[in-house]
């Protein structure tokens, strides 16, 4: 017996239905996972209003999981049943039993439990290569990151502390602006303050070398003018709306850079995957970073998640179980 949450026609949290399916048989290069937590990320909204398209429909939305390897297919040699593993960026996450690719999939550590996996592996790859590869954060640098409190937010601002930066986290409540304060943030901001004016003040004019941007459309324009000149906009996500601002505004405001990463680009060969999980892992066993999953629902209420998510009710991780 299996059951997803499965999406037939794109629109609201209420599109997601809970259906009995059969048990999946692993392809060859495939293992079957019984899951014991899947992680709840925005991409999932993407993929549920139809912003971002499934190759084909009804689709099992979700793309990161934990548990354990039920079944092995042809031709996989580096897993067996019973191994504990977890993926991010493999659609078809919102289920009891899924099939993914063995190449897509590592090893849980000892130390790290089902549900800690779940909520991390996107979330925290994301920090990842955001901290280290768009751009290497490092002692001395002043970073702003928006959506703090959230749940690639809350990994970015630990992690770039934990790299020397002075950070300062946007979120839109007071309570957000006290969690990001806990989780070190030097700077808490809200929504509504005049950001590029605050930023000012914090860095003596000098203006910032990086921003992470994962609001997007209503974000762009005041992320750009909190950069100093030459200054790198990395806008990551769209929880408000894509950006469609023209590129002129880049020189108008200093011959900025702006770029719009992916994890799939940065963990596409398998030699990235393995470092960056690794580099995860070793962030959170060793303390540097705290995985909070703040939020547990289960499977079935994955509406009830969708919507907590969307209304800013959400910090840090959220994981729903099956
Ligand atoms: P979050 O937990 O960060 O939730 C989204 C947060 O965005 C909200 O809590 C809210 O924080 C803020 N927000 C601002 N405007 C809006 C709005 N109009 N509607 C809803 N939320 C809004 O989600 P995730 O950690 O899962 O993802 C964060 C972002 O990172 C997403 O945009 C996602 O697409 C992106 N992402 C990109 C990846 C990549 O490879 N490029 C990989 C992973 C995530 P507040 O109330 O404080 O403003």
């Amino acid at each position: 017996m299996n059951h997803a949450i499965r999406v037939h026609e794109h629109g609201g949290p209420e599109k997601l239905v809970w259906e009995e399916l059969p048990k999946p048989e692993p392809k060859p290069g495939e293992v079957r996972i019984r899951q014991h937590a899947v992680g709840l990320n925005y991409i999932d909204v993407y993929f549920r209003t139809g912003l971002y398209k499934a190759p084909s429909m009804p689709v099992t939305i979700g793309m990161e999981g934990a548990g354990e390897v039920d079944a092995v297919g042809d031709g996989v040699t580096e897993l067996k049943v019973g191994d504990r593993v977890a993926y991010a960026g493999a659609l078809g996450a919102y289920a009891e039993y899924r099939c993914a690719p063995a190449e897509k999939l590592v090893k849980i550590p000892d130390g790290i439990d089902y549900t800690q996996a779940a909520a991390m592996m996107l979330q925290g790859m994301t920090a990842q290569f955001l901290v280290m590869r768009t751009y290497a954060v490092k002692k001395g640098d002043t970073i702003l990151v928006h959506a703090a409190a959230g749940g690639v937010g809350s990994i970015l601002v630990q992690w770039a502390k934990h790299l020397g930066a002075t950070v300062i986290g946007v979120v839109s409540t007071a309570e957000k602006a006290a969690l990001i304060r806990d989780l070190g943030a030097d700077h808490a901001l809200l929504t509504s303050d005049n950001i590029p004016a605050k930023v000012k003040e914090i860095t003596g004019g000098a203006m910032l070398p990086v921003v992470y941007d994962s609001v997007g459309k209503d974000t762009f324009i005041t992320s750009l003018d909190c950069l100093r000149p030459f200054g790198l906009m990395i806008t990551y996500g769209n929880a408000s709306g894509p950006v469609t601002t023209d590129l002129g505004v880049l020189a108008a405001k200093g011959s900025l850079y702006v770029t719009r990463p992916t994890l799939n680009t940065y963990t596409a060969k398998r030699e990235d995957l393995v470092a960056t999980a690794n580099d995860l892992f070793a962030a959170v066993t060793s303390g540097a970073v705290r995985i909070a999953v703040n939020q547990t629902f289960p499977l079935k209420d994955a509406a009830e998640a969708h919507r907590a998510l969307e209304s800013r009710k959400t910090t840090g991780s959220t994981v729903l179980l099956p």
